[in-house]
């Protein structure tokens, strides 16, 4: 693939050593990290693609005749548990990035999450609701140590930010992801829902094993840089971090102990702290690197800009991470789940948004190689604003759906694959380009962090629906989800009405 939906992704590496043998023209490492991102991603969106139907299952909110021996817990709490979840894979991407920066080094690092992953799959395939919560939380911190230290070594295995071959690598590597999030739902999410729920969760423990052996057959192929700690941490830092973590630690012990004691613990204690700290957590991210004194006037600049596109970000990821939330309730509640005769289960749909990917990322690369050649390649701020405009236009038909679903009737399969298709077309404008433009707008300083802050404005998306849920709001009423459009559609005329300053913020990138 001579283009690509990333360019100049990563692009603060020095050259890196490189190995004669090359697949297709590329280094062969970036095979097995294709591989290991992709198995990774099959055990995230396997298990995702389960979460919100596991947790109604056998309750008064499941659907009528479907298979028990879930957790039966109330619609409204599911779904903040789900968002509360996801936010937290992407929040840890910090942490995460962290460790390899400065701990074990990103192989390492990935070595280690693969295994934790794997560990949380197979705790979650014990049942029960203790071995459910506590699976969750291990899977969640073993996504986080992965994901920024798996793409961070994708750029090490190319020459710096000029390597020709540097973009198709990163297009790659996204359709990587994307197989693996297709064959998740058809895989586990079949196993789970029609078989059994934890043979499901075992089966994405499985997805992640194989992922682990292949990166470990791989490692030689990789950069030598990515076994370097390029800032390792200092006695000090570390006595400090671990006596900052077990204050922490303690405060929230006496709290829960407290709340338990006093016998008024719900799950929303549990939720709402975590979900304000999600966003609580981007916010004095992005403030102190703003007020950071030692950037340089250009350089703030840049993140001034970069604020624009995160805070569109939050709202692109809050609307495309309902695929597991209210719209996976839409598709197992309200939609025909049988296409000429085949009856399927509901969390196929979840397959659809990466069966999009698949198609349509060669299509958006030659796309763009083809508007670039005229010259006439849109701008970053422009693909934002088209894909808030595609994420609007895509809850707008969601309501419509919604509204013909009203009377009980089941709407045709066909509306969820056209609210995917037009997800997808707004993720292709905004997630691989928003890699790129976040290693490019990072201050040199922040460089190695920053994919972690990317990851940020997915945490900071999940939040708000799960505040909004724990609040009270029905995210499955026609009208939130009119209004959820009304928001994604004016920050993407906001965005569009404001491209040429926000690119005089951005300075020499574009
Ligand atoms: N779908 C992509 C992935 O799973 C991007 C998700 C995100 O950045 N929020 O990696």
């Amino acid at each position: 693939m001579a283009s690509s939906l990333t360019k100049g992704a990563a692009s603060q590496e020095t050259p890196a050593s490189r190995s004669d043998k090359t697949l297709f023209g590329h280094p062969r490492g970036l095979a097995f990290l294709f591989l290991t991102e992709m198995w990774e991603r099959f055990s995230y969106y396997g298990m995702r693609a389960l979460l919100v139907v596991y947790l109604i299952a056998g309750g008064p909110d499941a659907k009528p005749g479907s298979q028990g021996g879930g957790l039966a817990m109330p619609e409204a709490s599911s779904l903040a548990i789900y968002s509360v979840y996801v936010a937290m894979v992407y929040l840890l991407a910090m942490p995460g990035g962290w460790f390899g920066d400065r701990v074990w080094g990103p192989r390492k690092t990935v070595a280690i999450a693969a295994s934790v992953i794997m560990a949380g799959h197979l705790i979650l395939a014990l049942p029960g609701k203790p071995s459910f919560f506590a699976g969750l939380a291990v899977v969640a911190i073993g996504s986080g140590l992965l994901k920024s230290n798996i793409s961070t070594m994708v750029g090490h295995l190319y020459d710096g930010p000029e390597d020709p071959r540097r973009d198709g690598g990163f297009t790659l590597f996204y359709i990587g992801i994307n197989m693996g999030g297709l064959a998740a739902p058809l895989v586990i999410g079949t196993v789970g829902q029609k078989v059994n729920w934890h043979l499901g969760f075992a089966i994405a423990a499985m997805g992640m094993a194989l992922g682990l052996v292949i990166f470990l057959l791989g490692t030689r192929n990789l950069d030598p840089k990515s076994s370097q700690v390029p800032t390792p941490l200092t006695a000090a830092e570390r006595n400090m971090w671990l006596k900052k973590g077990l204050v922490w630690l303690a405060v929230a012990a006496v709290f829960y102990g407290i709340v338990i004691g006093s016998g008024v613990f719900t799950v929303n204690w549990a939720l709402v702290p975590i979900a304000l700290l999600g966003l609580f957590v981007p916010v004095s991210v992005l403030t102190r690197i703003k007020r950071d004194k030692e950037l340089t006037h250009s350089e703030q600049t840049k993140v001034s800009g970069y604020i624009f596109f995160f805070i569109a970000a939050a709202v692109f990821w809050m609307i495309f991470d309902q695929a597991g939330s209210t719209m996976s309730l839409f598709a197992e509640k309200k939609t025909t789940d049988n296409i000429a005769g085949f009856n399927f289960p509901s969390t196929w749909f979840q397959s659809v948004n990466s069966a999009w990917v698949v198609v349509l990322a060669p299509v958006f690369a030659a796309l763009w190689l083809n508007l670039g050649r005229r010259n006439r390649e849109p701008g970053t701020a422009v693909k934002f604003a088209n894909a808030m405009l595609f994420a609007g236009l895509s809850f707008a038909v969601f309501a419509i759906a919604m509204a013909m679903a009203s009377d009980g009737t089941k709407v045709s399969p066909m509306w969820l694959i056209m609210i995917y298709m037009l997800q997808t077309v707004g993720e292709l404008c905004l997630s691989p380009v928003g890699l790129s433009l976040t290693t490019k707008m990072a201050p040199q300083k922040y460089a190695s962090q920053m994919m972690g802050v990317w990851f940020l404005a997915t945490t900071a998306g999940d939040c708000t629906t799960a505040l909004l849920k724990t609040a009270g709001v029905n995210l499955n009423g026609t009208g939130v989800i009119l209004g959820e459009a009304v928001v994604a559609a004016a920050a993407g005329a906001a965005i569009w009405a404001y491209r040429k300053r926000i690119a005089t913020l951005m300075g020499d990138v574009h």
